[in-house]
């Protein structure tokens, strides 16, 4: 049964990386320079973002990054850009509740950050305000939206509002949910190409230089500044950003030890007849479920293939392994797609934080932007530029998520448990949806 769901041109590769492949630029030709004034590791949307915010300030920057610039989730997500809907999820409410306005405050900030970038810096990336779908698994998840729904609309000006089941048609191709939440400030793009953007926008600039495949192997703070190991060379800086989120090692065993490493799968499919593309998100939006597992999926940019995603396995798995299981899920909820055959699949590491928020500040010295916790789009470009800002002394307010950053007794960044939590998430996932019926 899985070989057939395979198209005969299937490749176990980013279907972003058809339009651009981060291996073929030349950042692996950049010497290291012998000084900076800020160092940054890992050349994502984090880091990248910083560089441009402090080029704007009048700082030099060189981007480091182990593989080639874009090699993480940068270039392999799926580009839904939200604003707030994903902070507090599963929220614990041990944050007060003027913490939470202030979360979901700089989350919409995250949302205008990335917006006003990409129109500034004239950045091509496919970028559609559709909005989004978060579609109810059981009648009680829909519920708990409606507790939601005050603070978003009024902290994160999120345009959010609930559907019925009987309305769901309206939006979704599937009789497959409880109905859900229409989230209005919410849009997609096509990741790699706004990476490709911001490499762009960063080569407009003199001050900044990306070097790739130089992997940082070690710190050390000398006096006021540091002198950071390469495998390329040294250099000193008098700052230092770590940006590898969910590709954090042992180069920062403590920032490490903080985030919860987890593999991300997706499938794109082939083109499809017009019609039938149509009828899966007949309005352009993307859309996730509440399962504790999620799934969530979207359009391409041309409307004609269906980008299917999911944490359908817990741990680090080959992406062709977890195609079928995607495949099934995908079929679960859109029946229509069964003859449907996939093109490209994929994976890449996000980084979860033990209280589901992102998190910015500095630690031993050294300023990090960490943990998108799976919505890293819009979060990790903001965090990026704010803790540029704060570099450059040009913070505006403190930025609710430069907060302290939790860790776990006895965890030192080796995620053991997750198999076991992936298992445990499934059996509840299953045990709410039979009982909701
Ligand atoms: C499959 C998948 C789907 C996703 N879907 C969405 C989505 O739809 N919407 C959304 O908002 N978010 C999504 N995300 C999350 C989003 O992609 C990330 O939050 C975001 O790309 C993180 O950007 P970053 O710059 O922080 O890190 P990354 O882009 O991951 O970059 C980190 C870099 O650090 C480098 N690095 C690590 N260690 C070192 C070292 N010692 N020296 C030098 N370099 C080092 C790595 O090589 C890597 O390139 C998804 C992620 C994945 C994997």
């Amino acid at each position: 049964m899985s070989k057939n769901i395979f198209h005969e041109t299937y490749q176990q590769r980013p279907f972003w990386w058809d339009t651009y492949d981060p291996n073929m630029g030349d950042a692996a030709q950049a010497n290291v320079p012998k000084s900076a004034r800020v160092c940054i590791i890992g050349a994502g949307y984090a880091g990248l973002a910083a560089a441009l915010e402090l080029a704007r300030h009048g700082h030099d920057s060189v981007v480091l990054d182990a593989q080639m610039p874009g090699f993480g989730g940068s270039t392999r997500n799926g580009g839904m850009v939200s604003g707030g809907v994903t902070i507090g999820k599963r929220y614990s409410g041990t944050n007060s509740q003027d913490e939470m306005k202030l979360l979901l405050s700089d989350a919409a900030d995250s949302f205008s950050t990335i917006e006003r970038l990409i129109q500034d810096e004239n950045i091509d990336c496919e970028w559609r305000k559709t909005g989004r779908l978060v579609m109810a698994w059981t009648p009680s998840h829909r519920r708990a939206m409606e507790k939601k729904l005050a603070g978003l609309n009024e902290h994160a000006h999120s345009g959010a509002r609930l559907f019925m089941p009987e309305n769901q048609r309206e939006h979704i191709g599937s009789d497959y949910y409880y109905g859900g939440m229409l989230v209005d400030r919410s849009a997609h793009l096509h990741p790699a190409k706004y990476f490709a953007g911001l490499m762009a926008a960063c080569a407009r600039h003199p001050s900044i230089t990306i070097c790739g495949k130089a992997p940082v192997t070690k710190l050390t703070r000398t006096g006021n500044s540091w002198r950071v190991e390469t495998a390329r060379g040294t250099l000193d800086a008098g700052d230092v950003i770590i940006a590898t989120n969910g590709y954090t090692g042992d180069l920062t065993p403590k920032l490490k030890a903080r985030l919860v490493p987890l593999g991300s799968f997706i499938i794109a499919t082939e083109e499809m007849p017009e019609d039938l593309a149509h009828s899966i998100l007949p309005t352009d939006r993307s859309a996730y479920d509440t399962r504790r597992v999620l799934t969530y999926y979207r359009m391409s940019g041309d409307r004609r293939r269906f980008i299917f995603g999911g944490r359908a396995r817990f741990g680090m798995f080959d992406a062709t392994e977890i195609a079928p299981v995607l495949h099934r899920q995908m079929t679960d909820r859109f029946p229509q797609l069964k003859d449907v055959k996939i093109t490209h699949a994929w994976t890449g590491n996000v980084a979860f934080t033990f209280d589901e928020i992102p998190h910015m500040g500095q630690m031993d010295g050294m300023h990090y932007a960490l943990g998108c916790n799976g919505s890293g789009v819009a979060m990790m470009t903001y965090l990026g530029t704010q803790t540029a800002r704060k570099i450059a002394g040009k913070a505006n307010h403190r930025v609710a998520f430069d907060t302290d950053f939790p860790g776990m007794p006895l965890y030192n960044g080796k995620p053991w448990f997750v198999p076991f939590l992936g298992r445990y998430l499934r059996t509840r996932d299953w045990l709410d949806r039979t009982f909701a019926r």
